[in-house]
């Protein structure tokens, strides 16, 4: 079958598309014939280095993706249009046991661990493949899998933001940002965004933010503050880290809820734990989200309530074109692969 496949770490000299052996359908599982995945930042990450991810060279792209079940133990499902939930769990540990196989420690992620999404066909246990409605695409629902999911347990598991509530989202031009945007907007809170580029700032108030303010982080709490008449947001969502993270503790409103699912310009920012302990600050790590978590976000598409805006989709062929336009930065959406 045709892939895309890193076959080892670098730059796009090391991604090759081209034929990589067909999966076997173990028990329990289905096979997939992908017609869909989306382009993420991790999947630059797999590529450059992959470091602390156990993982095997030459190994597929991709973590999210969807298509149409073609094999299954179960005939009724075949046909079916699905999206994949990326991770693989064992169903076993105490985390599987208790409803949160989000925390397995045995997960096994496909794009990652695994070969991944950009092939013609992926096989995995058949409760990774969740149907879609007919009003989603295969990219807008590839689209859902690793950004809106994460950004969903963010908002309504972790922060639950509330309806009139005042989030505010840093850097807007981020997939799991812009997802927290539509989402938030979707669930009737008011939502301040932040970005360096006046042009992504005006495409997310064309998205619906309410505000938009300029990214430079000293600049962050002072704008934050005037838009909320001094009072700080309920809930910000993160996923930058360093200079970020302190400003975005300083916009916070007393007891107010701050999410974070990636710290990509520095993981060791000040603590600040005064503020921390005395504005009663409450701070949530968050990664992906469950398939149950998945299944309701599903659902808000098929009510027409959420929809995957895509930027820019390129053919399996052109997966490393793909990447260099992530990696440039100039995306405002979801960068496709049609397969
Ligand atoms: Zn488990």
């Amino acid at each position: 079958m045709q892939a895309a496949f890193f076959t080892g770490h670098g730059g796009n000299e090391v991604v090759s598309v081209g034929e990589r052996p067909k999966p076997e359908r173990g028990p329990g599982e289905v096979r997939v014939r992908m017609k869909a995945a989306t382009v993420n930042r991790v999947d630059l990450y797999m590529r450059d280095s992959g470091a602390g991810i156990t993982h095997k060279i030459p190994q597929i792209l991709g973590v999210d993706g969807a298509g149409v079940i073609e094999e299954a133990d179960d005939p009724a499902v075949i046909g079916r249009r699905v999206t994949l939930y990326p991770g693989v769990v064992c169903g076993k540990c105490e985390f599987c046991l208790k409803g949160e196989p989000v925390l397995c420690a045995k997960m096994s992620l496909i794009g990652e661990h695994r070969d991944g999404t950009m092939a013609e066909f992926v096989c995995l246990p058949a409760g990774n493949a969740l149907p879609i409605p007919d009003n989603l695409d295969f990219a807008e629902a590839a689209a859902l899998g690793v950004n809106y999911l994460t950004a969903w347990r963010m908002l309504f598991t972790k922060t639950r933001l509330q309806p009139g509530e005042t989030a505010l989202v840093c850097g807007v031009g981020g997939g799991v940002s812009l997802a927290a945007l539509q989402l938030a907007k979707a669930a009737d809170a008011r939502v301040i965004v932040t970005s360096r580029s006046a042009d992504k700032l005006a495409r997310a108030r064309a998205l619906g933010a309410d505000e938009g303010v300029d990214a430079t982080p000293d600049k962050i709490p002072k704008a934050v503050m005037e838009l909320t008449e001094g009072r700080g947001v309920d809930v910000v969502i993160e996923n930058v880290g360093g200079a970020v993270w302190s400003a975005a503790l300083k916009c916070l409103v007393r007891g107010g809820r701050i999410a974070l699912c990636g710290a990509t310009i520095g993981d060791q920012p000040p603590a600040d734990l005064k503020r921390v302990f005395i504005r009663q600050l409450q701070i949530f790590g968050s990664t992906l989200g469950n398939p149950d978590e998945f299944a309701e976000l599903i659902s808000w598409c098929e009510q027409g309530r959420v929809r995957p805006p895509i930027d820019l989709r390129f053919p399996l062929d052109k997966v490393p074109d793909a990447l260099a336009h992530l990696e440039s930065g100039a995306q405002f959406g979801k960068i496709a692969i049609d397969i």
